[in-house]
């Protein structure tokens, strides 16, 4: 299928040392050299591949500017075609009067993604190193882009494609003893396919594991501090973020807002709300604040449960207790300088770690418990992570058709039956690396791709 050729400005917009337009497709060569004059001489048609020239981009007898233009010839280019760049200087309104000037010569404007997924459709990439470009791209922390280098590099294709390879040599087997039931084939046993089936599975269930963590490295961890007022909630957030913002004080229920803020611990952003205490109250300023805290902890994925070891637990904390126990919490037990009365046996089976927020004491502990619990110490820098919440829905459907399986195998369902299983993970797994992926899905990918890319 011969596409047009398109262009595009792929460097950022605003003031720039340099400033790239690139240009791919059938004609970009010939395109390329009605607007280029190289102070060679030359002709970049005459020039071979991973060739730069250069010269001035002339508009007729108007000189536009310098440039050095490389070509890329097919396929050895990002996007698998023919490719030239221009290197200009890098200003918006040079930068757009080039490219006007490009596309009056026959190109067109590139849409969003547009390179990405021609490179895609030419089959010089996977969709998970596609996804993994925009990751690397728009990457908010150290750690992102360590993931997104991981996938980029095809670990996360890798991966997958040892799970398919699992699953389709059961397929064939699963087939094989359908068809034929009888003969005493030695790899044709039940056994065998789920031996199979449960090292997929294994390997699904892990990568699910290692996005969760993945998003926390990204995206930060929401976490609510909750306890009674005058626990040590704001001391602690203080403690955590090095920095007096809450309003400090030993008078009971001050802290009235949801104060947001963010603390970074290792490798993980905490984005702490300051939450008033679990306290009924008359009180409608502090009301609003204690309703938060309680949509807080259910919209939070870690909870930091504050209690003061000074006095006896109460019917408060015990609520409160009881609200986060189905969550992901930490008890903390602060003000651990002062002489302790708390009964810590109602902590039994949760995570505790003791702290005096004020003298700053427990502040480790504490941090290896968030890490422990955020699972993010089980990912190494090149852990295969899936990309965006497309690979995470693909990789959940392939699971849960690997888990069919299992369960039809045990249960003595008809080896048919196994097979539709088996066969929609591994349609799952192709939608998610691409193999079989339909326009609209690949539309919808590299429509939130920039334009250049
Ligand atoms: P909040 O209402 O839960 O936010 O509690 P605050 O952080 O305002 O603390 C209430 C009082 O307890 C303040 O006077 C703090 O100085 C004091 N406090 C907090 N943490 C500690 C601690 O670890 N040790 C001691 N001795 N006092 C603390």
């Amino acid at each position: 299928m011969a596409e047009k050729t398109i262009a595009a400005i792929a460097s950022a917009s605003g003031e720039g040392a340099l400033g790239v337009i690139r240009i791919s497709g059938e004609n970009a060569i010939s395109i390329a050299d009605s607007v280029f004059s190289a102070v060679s001489g030359k002709s970049l048609e005459s020039l071979k591949g991973y060739t730069a020239a250069y010269g001035v981009i002339k508009d007729n007898d108007t000189r536009l500017d310098d440039a050095v233009a490389t070509v890329f010839r097919n396929p050895h280019s990002y996007t698998g075609e023919d490719v030239v760049e221009f290197s200009v200087h890098g200003g918006s309104i040079m930068l757009r009067s080039v490219l006007r000037l490009i596309l009056s010569r026959g190109a067109i404007l590139a849409e969003a993604g547009e390179f990405t997924k021609r490179a895609f459709l030419n089959g010089k990439l996977d969709l998970t190193k596609a996804e993994s470009i925009m990751g690397l791209i728009s990457a908010r922390s150290e750690a992102e882009l360590r993931l997104s280098r991981a996938a980029h590099s095809g670990k996360v294709s890798s991966k997958i494609a040892e799970i398919e390879a699992d699953l389709v040599a059961a397929d064939a087997s699963v087939a094989a003893f359908s068809d034929y039931p009888d003969e005493d084939i030695e790899d044709l046993n039940p056994e065998n396919f789920l031996r199979m089936l449960r090292n997929a599975e294994k390997t699904l269930h892990k990568m699910l594991r290692d996005y969760d963590a993945g998003k926390i490295l990204s995206e930060g961890i929401r976490t609510a501090i909750v306890g009674k007022p005058n626990v040590g909630k704001s001391t602690l957030m203080n403690m955590l973020s090095g920095e007096e913002r809450s309003i400090v004080t030993n008078v009971a229920g001050t802290t009235r807002d949801i104060i947001e803020e963010t603390v970074t611990i290792g490798d993980i952003t905490l984005r702490l709300a300051d939450t008033a205490g679990i306290h009924e109250t008359v009180d409608t300023v502090e009301s609003i604040g204690v309703k938060l805290a309680k949509e807080r902890i259910e919209t939070s994925q870690l909870v930091l449960a504050v209690f003061d070891s000074t006095s006896a637990l109460n019917k408060e904390d015990l609520e409160l207790l009881e609200a986060v126990k189905t969550k992901n919490t930490i008890v903390i037990i602060n003000k651990t300088d002062l002489e302790s009365v708390i009964d810590k046996s109602v902590f039994k089976d949760m995570r505790v770690v003791e702290v005096s927020a004020k003298q700053g004491i427990g502040y480790d502990e504490l941090k290896e418990e968030i890490i422990e619990i955020s699972g993010t110490n089980n990912l190494s820098a090149d852990s295969a992570v899936l990309i965006g919440e497309r690979q995470r829905a693909c990789a959940e459907r392939a699971l849960d058709g690997v888990e069919e399986a299992i369960n039809a195998l045990q249960t003595g369902c008809t080896m048919d039956a196994v097979g539709v299983c088996i066969d929609d993970a591994i349609s799952a797994l192709f939608e998610l690396t691409g193999k079989r992926v339909t326009n609209e899905v690949t539309d919808e990918i590299f429509r939130r791709f920039c334009v250049g890319k």
